[in-house]
């Protein structure tokens, strides 16, 4: 192999074929259940406003402050944009999550005169200028789901049901333990900040210096520092539990009364806190069960206040995010294995130009009906296309050379069993189409109702 030129960037990776068989079975049970649950498909750009992530998610979050993917186009003739600080002022971010893409969107759209609540969904990539480990990437895959318009904790039970049954279609429900809590409103959380800003006067050089600086940005943070010093600081510290309102306990007792009803397993997590300023009340994340909270799957909550931020009238919001990179590897890890689509169920080989132009319309017919059909390549021997048939695995192969044309027949050989008979031409796609079975054909019908499409 040479060495190649070029590599992908620092954090990015290649998604090959055998990963998209994840990919593609992941999102078939995100649209499947979403679809069931009335959520609709939507697409947000790419890129934003920066505004757009920095008013939503919090100047001081991690993802702002440190990750954010900035671009810019080229900069025209005599055009000299600054902000306030006099540094260049770069106008967009690559999205670090859908969102506050989604919410700038449903105020964008006049979404609030439709029925509510509003339920969306989304795939695709997302950008964070983090800095790369396993399980961490610089552009990596989400799923999402957000329920926008209306405040009850049954919308919140539902949502989580919904990621329950998504997950359980992946086989790895199991692995994961779904963390649970509540922050309170945005007044509880400004309390509890100050107690806990009060709490740390005179401790402050205790704390790593990571934790110090958050304790002036973002003190909430503080609780699920991964630095065991400020753990160990944390003990005698007031809870959060304590500053939140009866409405916020209300809410959140009653959401997990409805995880009981519909048999949801979780755990109550007084620490969980989420690394996005938006939330209000719920926070939940589904956490690798073996190896705990830095190995999280995927993660949400309530937004009560993001879409009045970024503009809207004051709408409430529910919403979740998963990463897809990370569940790979857990059906991975757990043996879940995925079907295979891309099979090569026939090879045709050929000798001659007669042949040829035989095969090629054989090929075209055989694609016509759904049979993965692979062949009329070029003018290598015979010998030499078999060998080829065997690396592309194909389950059979249709053999035509200048005898099978005089005389009207083909060979059809069974690869695995390794045995062959020669048939009328006529007879090969009927003969195929029955060996394989017709269940098993890879048919596309684009009218309602009958068959499905592959969307991306
Ligand atoms: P967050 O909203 O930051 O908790 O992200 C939701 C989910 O997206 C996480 O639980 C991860 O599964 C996934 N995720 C977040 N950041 C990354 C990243 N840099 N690389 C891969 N997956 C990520």
């Amino acid at each position: 192999m040479s060495e190649p030129l070029f590599r992908t960037p620092k954090g990015t990776h290649d998604v090959l074929p055998e990963d998209h068989q994840y990919m593609t079975y992941i999102k078939k049970a995100v649209r499947h259940r979403s679809r069931q649950a009335g959520y609709k498909r939507i697409d947000t750009p790419m890129f934003e406003y920066r505004g757009v992530f920095e008013r939503g998610i919090g100047a001081h979050t991690d993802i702002v402050e440190k990750e954010l993917f900035l671009v810019s186009g080229p900069r025209r003739k005599n055009q000299e944009v600054h902000s306030s600080n006099g540094e260049e002022e770069v106008e967009f971010a690559l999205r670090p999550e859908f969102t506050a893409g989604i919410c700038r969107a449903y105020i964008e759209h006049g979404m609030q005169q439709l029925p509510q609540p509003v339920e969306l969904y989304s795939i695709g990539q997302c950008f964070r200028y983090d800095r790369p480990q396993k399980g961490r990437y610089r552009q990596f895959h989400q799923f999402d789901l957000e329920v926008i318009g209306l405040r009850d904790p049954s919308l919140d039970a539902q949502l989580i049901y919904v990621l329950t049954k998504i997950l359980s279609d992946l086989r790895i429900l199991d692995r994961l333990t779904l963390q649970m809590n509540n922050i309170g409103m945005t007044d509880n959380r400004i309390a509890y900040m100050q107690a806990l800003r009060d709490y740390f006067i005179g401790k402050e050089r205790h704390l790593p210096e990571e934790d110090a600086r958050r304790l002036q940005t973002n003190p909430l943070r503080l609780l699920d520092s991964k630095h065991e010093d400020t753990q160990i600081l944390l003990k005698n510290a007031p809870s959060l539990d304590q500053s939140l309102s009866d409405e916020s306990r209300q809410f959140h007792a009653t959401l997990l009364e409805y995880l009981d009803e519909l048999g949801v397993a979780y755990v109550h997590n007084p620490r969980l806190v989420r690394g996005l300023d938006y939330y209000t009340q719920t926070v939940f994340e589904f956490w690798d069960s073996s190896s705990g909270a830095q190995n999280a799957i995927g993660g949400g909550g309530r937004y009560d206040g993001l879409i009045e931020l970024l503009g809207g009238n004051p709408t409430p919001g529910v919403g979740f995010a998963g990463g897809i990179e990370r569940m790979i590897w857990h059906m991975k890890e757990a043996g879940v294995t995925v079907p295979n689509k891309d099979q090569v169920d026939v090879f045709v080989a050929q000798l001659g130009p007669e042949a040829k132009k035989k095969c090629l319309s054989l090929v075209a017919q055989l694609r016509e009906l759904g049979v993965h059909a692979l062949g009329a390549l070029g003018e290598a021997s015979l010998k030499s296309q078999m060998r080829l048939a065997d690396k592309f695995e194909a389950t059979y192969t249709l053999l035509l050379g200048k005898l099978e044309v005089k005389e009207g027949t083909i060979i059809l050989r069974d690869m695995r069993a390794g045995k062959q008979k020669q048939i009328p031409f006529g007879q090969a796609i009927p003969e195929v189409v029955e060996l394989l079975g017709k269940q098993n054909l890879d048919t596309y019908v684009l009218r309602d109702g009958i068959g499905g499409v592959d969307e991306d």
